[in-house]
């Protein structure tokens, strides 16, 4: 596997690719792999002949200092998993690679970028990923770029940059993958104290209790929600947001009929965390 620090040296790589008619994949990361980002280049590998990842702690979605300076980064045994795992490029740039002095431009998806998590990062944080992402894109050219349901809002805000600009390229989302006991997997995990990483669990239980009362024939989402709330609570977590919307637009919705999708985020001691789950009421075995 090649390291690569410059936007020319990814650019040579994948027109050398291009040249032999192979397909492209690119993984965006953020480091500090887990079995996340390992099953998105799982599937990277299966699905395309050429897999770039690219590892970058993006300085514009972090709204804190703090939070940035604390970011787990462990680039060594990241390409350690990415070589074992068949990746063929590591994109590792350094911060002025792709922020050169007088970077100016900002690419913002108004509406979805201002709720849920935007709500309490901000929109920047939002600008800050979709700004990254598409000059990732404009970088790499990939055919296919794999991101994690595990960061719904990302996804639904990237879908709709990739559909507004017409970029050529597929998305792909893999699903959430979570430890034994049902926490989402997140290198934010790492900063728990073994207490907190028993609590952590609350927000998958707030999820299940959704899921639960939709099965248990509930479409009311002030019903549901109470119930997730409840079990997060019980659980020794107070959810910041728990909240039933569209898939699409992330509007909030009353009454649950077909794709909905649940959204969680709660603070447990230094890592806020979120998760989600996509329920379809056509779907759902109603136990009612
Ligand atoms: P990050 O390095 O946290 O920016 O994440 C890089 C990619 O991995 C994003 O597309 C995330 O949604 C995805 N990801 C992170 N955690 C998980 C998880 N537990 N399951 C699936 N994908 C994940």
């Amino acid at each position: 596997m090649k390291t690569l620090r410059t936007i020319a040296g990814v650019r040579a790589h994948v027109a050398a690719a291009r040249e032999a008619g192979r397909s492209i994949a690119l993984v965006p990361t953020m480091g500090a792999f887990h079995g996340g980002h390992e099953a998105l280049m799982r599937a990277a590998r299966e699905q395309c002949d050429e897999v770039i990842v690219s590892l970058f702690v993006n300085p514009a979605q972090f709204e804190a200092a703090a939070d940035l300076d604390g970011y787990p980064r462990a680039e060594d045994a990241d390409a350690a998993i990415a070589a074992e795992l068949g990746v063929d490029a590591l994109f590792a740039p350094a911060v002025e690679e792709i922020y050169p002095a007088g970077f100016a431009t900002t690419v913002r998806v108004a509406g979805l970028a201002e709720v849920l998590e935007g709500t309490t990062r901000g929109a920047r944080h939002f600008d800050g990923v979709c700004t990254v992402v598409c000059k990732l894109f404009c970088i790499v050219a990939p055919d296919v770029a794999f991101f994690g349901q595990k960061d719904a809002q990302q996804v639904v805000v990237v879908r709709r940059m990739v559909r507004d600009l017409a970029l050529p390229v597929a998305l792909q989302v893999v699903p959430t993958v979570r430890a034994a006991d049902g926490l989402a997997l997140s290198s934010r995990n790492a900063r728990l104290d073994a207490a907190e990483r028993g609590r952590a669990v609350a927000l998958a239980r707030g999820l299940e209790a959704v899921r639960a009362a939709v099965e248990g024939g509930e479409r009311d989402v002030q019903a549901v929600v109470s119930a997730g709330r409840a079990a997060m609570t019980a659980a020794g977590v107070q959810p910041e947001y728990l909240a039933v919307v569209n898939p699409e637009t992330l509007d909030v919705i009353d009454e649950i009929d077909g794709r909905v999708l649940v959204v969680v985020a709660a603070q447990v001691g230094p890592a806020r965390l979120i998760d989600n789950v996509l329920i379809d009421t056509r779907q759902v075995a109603t136990h009612a």
